[in-house]
């Protein structure tokens, strides 16, 4: 197998890093109960997509 000849520096390592990031995720408001959701997502806090009941939330979990 190949070897390198030299290793690369940390200037070199962190130059290649500099691309290396977190993004933060899109959140948008539940239309709703305007609790934090990702879009496309079934609302976490009332269990509602498009104006439509698809997921029972447990009583304790709900925030009304
Ligand atoms: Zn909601």
């Amino acid at each position: 197998m190949a070897l390198p000849k030299r290793r690369h520096s940390k200037t070199r390592q962190a130059k290649r890093r500099t691309h290396w990031k977190l993004s933060v995720p899109t959140v948008v408001d539940c239309p709703r109960c305007h609790a934090p959701r990702l879009p496309h997502h079934v609302c976490p806090s009332c269990g509602f997509y498009n104006g439509r009941l698809v997921l029972e939330v447990k009583e304790k979990e709900k925030k009304e």
